[in-house]
């Protein structure tokens, strides 16, 4: 059964832990955030962008495949399945084929328009029971094409789009999506505490989870910050394995070009990813 984010969220902010969202892109990535959440005993949040719900043939299948693999693998732990930066048709979509959670990113919109849509998916979201997280503060990143700074939230807005009633708040803080420049100048705290004191008990997200420093993220955690989200570094892990199990000629020998043979590598690098992050950000044992 999928659920909403919010008590999973909750009880990480009040606990001080973080939950994990790692993004899917087909089934073998499906299939390993599942299982390493059961064999975790950790709450997990399976993100899924607009670009990434295209290419598993829509948010139905989506949702179909998510729901037919936590009943084949007896998951118990809590699923949230969740669009990620959503636009606002996007996330009634998703509303509408069945996600437990959605984000509409209005970040791009001049802040009135933001809270005005934002409103209106605050109430479509309540009456379902689905959670719904809201952006203030674009995230910079590759996503457009262009590599930009990670701007700063402003908490003032921060708190507005707070008090809409919206599950949990992206608000940026120097971070970034894909990896990180070398000139990197790091997550601003003092920001973070600013959200976060005037956001009271919001589940506060931090997008760009990858290559942020350890000791980073257990800050951000202190100060707040309750679901992070991690999708290069799976990636990353996952071509790596692939690269390696092709360079050694695995696949040419035996049956070694079977797709379950090809893509086990790159499932099991998933796999260890993700364990080492649901440990990073104390979410073991807390399902
Ligand atoms: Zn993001």
């Amino acid at each position: 059964m999928l659920v909403s984010a919010k008590e999973m969220l909750e009880k990480a902010k009040a606990g001080k832990y973080a939950v994990g969202q790692f993004n899917i892109n087909n089934l073998e990535w499906t299939k390993a955030i599942l299982l390493t959440a059961q064999e975790c005993n950790s709450p997990v949040i399976l993100g899924v962008s607009e670009g990434a719900g295209k290419y598993m043939c829509g948010y139905e299948t989506i949702v179909g495949m998510v729901k037919g693999m936590i009943k084949c693998l007896n998951i118990t732990v809590p699923v949230a399945l969740h669009l990620d930066h959503g636009s606002y048709e996007g996330a009634k979509a998703c509303i509408n084929a069945g996600f437990s959670s959605v984000m509409f990113d209005g970040s791009h919109y001049p802040i009135e328009e933001n809270i005005a849509k934002t409103t209106e998916l605050v109430n479509a979201c309540n009456v379902l029971g689905i959670s719904l997280e809201a952006e203030v503060g674009s995230i910079g990143g590759e996503e457009d094409g262009v590599v930009g700074a990670g701007e700063c939230a402003d908490p003032t807005e921060c708190k507005m789009v707070a008090d809409l009633g919206v599950t949990m708040l992206a608000a940026g803080i120097g971070n970034i999506h894909g990896k990180y420049p070398a000139n990197w100048a790091g997550l601003n705290f003092d920001v973070l505490a600013a959200i976060s004191e005037k956001t009271g008990d919001m589940p506060l997200v931090l997008h760009g989870g990858t290559g942020i420093p350890e000791d980073m993220i257990k800050k951000a955690i202190s100060l707040g910050v309750s679901k992070i989200n991690v999708n290069t570094e799976c990636q990353l892990a996952f071509a790596a394995a692939t690269r390696k199990y092709v360079e050694d000629g695995k696949d040419l020998s035996g049956k070694g070009f079977d797709p379950r043979k090809l893509l086990a590598p790159g499932f099991e690098a998933i796999k260890a990813t993700v364990k080492e992050k649901m440990e990073l950000f104390g979410s073991v044992n807390k399902a």
